[in-house]
């Protein structure tokens, strides 16, 4: 095992999902730094919307965008369902690809907006999505990029946590037909800023565990083997083999679980003669 050549010093919404999904990938991703041939340059979807994003960037700045919208079907499209169907935005001072940071118990925590929009009374974060909303809206609330980004939006501002809004829009439901809405808005407030807070502080603890342990030699936890992260018929975690987690093992576990279920029914004892 690697020791630590750096510091970790600064984690996004992107460090603290993977930690709190699972440790042991956490690990493999930063401290081991396996690559996981899930990087943007192995997935064109993930190009096409990391060109969206550049797109609503140049569109915000003022820049001549018709090249870039001219080079791909889908980069017209979700760029006219834009137009068309934009999500509700308050007035105010518009801020593209905006940065915010704040230390919190010896790291930083960054958030990088797609959009950012103040005014005397209110503050909305915007985020792009290019793909369908989704069906789990709590879900989505509870992602540590909704969470984080309000989070840090309220520590370094002179806003209360209700002023503050953060949007998700989504590209691809705008242009499905049978959809209904192609946006989501969480609105801040004071006890979920307080709870951010709680759940922030218990993350980094854990991860402080995890890293002095790491530099001690031990591995980071695993999720469990029912947990359905590493392995299942249509998903398998890139790491499943390292974890020795692949299905076959997965598949040998379930078998030896049955086999004991068996073996327990079998040492029943069975007074027939009495009944
Ligand atoms: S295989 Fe499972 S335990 Fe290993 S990194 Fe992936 S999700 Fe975590």
């Amino acid at each position: 095992m690697q020791t630590l050549h750096q510091p970790l010093w600064q984690l996004s919404q992107s460090h603290l999902n993977l930690l709190e999904a699972c440790p042991r990938k956490f690990q493999h991703r930063y401290l081991d730094r396996l690559e996981s041939g899930t990087g943007l340059e192995n997935n064109p979807y993930q190009q096409l919307g990391a060109q969206f994003h550049q797109l609503m960037q140049q569109r915000a700045l003022g820049l001549d965008i018709a090249p870039l919208v001219a080079t791909d079907k889908r980069l017209q499209e979700w760029f006219q369902a834009f137009v068309q169907l934009p999500p509700p935005m308050i007035a105010g001072v518009h801020q593209s690809e905006h940065q915010r940071l704040c230390w919190l118990h010896g790291y930083v925590l960054v958030a990088i907006y797609d959009l950012l929009i103040q005014n005397a009374d209110q503050a909305q974060i915007l985020d792009w999505k290019t793909y369908a909303l989704p069906r789990r809206v709590d879900h989505l609330r509870n992602n540590w990029q909704t969470r984080l980004y309000l989070y840090l939006l309220a520590e370094t501002s002179e806003y209360d946590p209700q002023q503050l809004s953060m949007t998700y829009w989504f590209a691809a439901a705008s242009t499905q037909p049978e959809t209904t809405t192609n946006f989501v808005t969480f609105t801040y407030n004071q006890n979920w800023h307080e709870q951010t807070r709680r759940d922030l502080t218990q993350l980094l603890s854990q991860l402080n565990e995890g890293l002095s342990g790491y530099e001690a030699g031990q591995a980071m936890p695993q999720v469990s083997f029912t947990d359905g992260q590493c392995v299942s018929p249509r998903h398998c975690c890139e790491f499943a083999e390292r974890c020795q987690r692949d299905l076959q093992a997965e598949e040998t576990l379930a078998l030896q679980a049955a086999l004991q279920d068996i073996d327990a029914i079998a040492e029943v004892p069975l007074n027939l003669k009495h009944c």
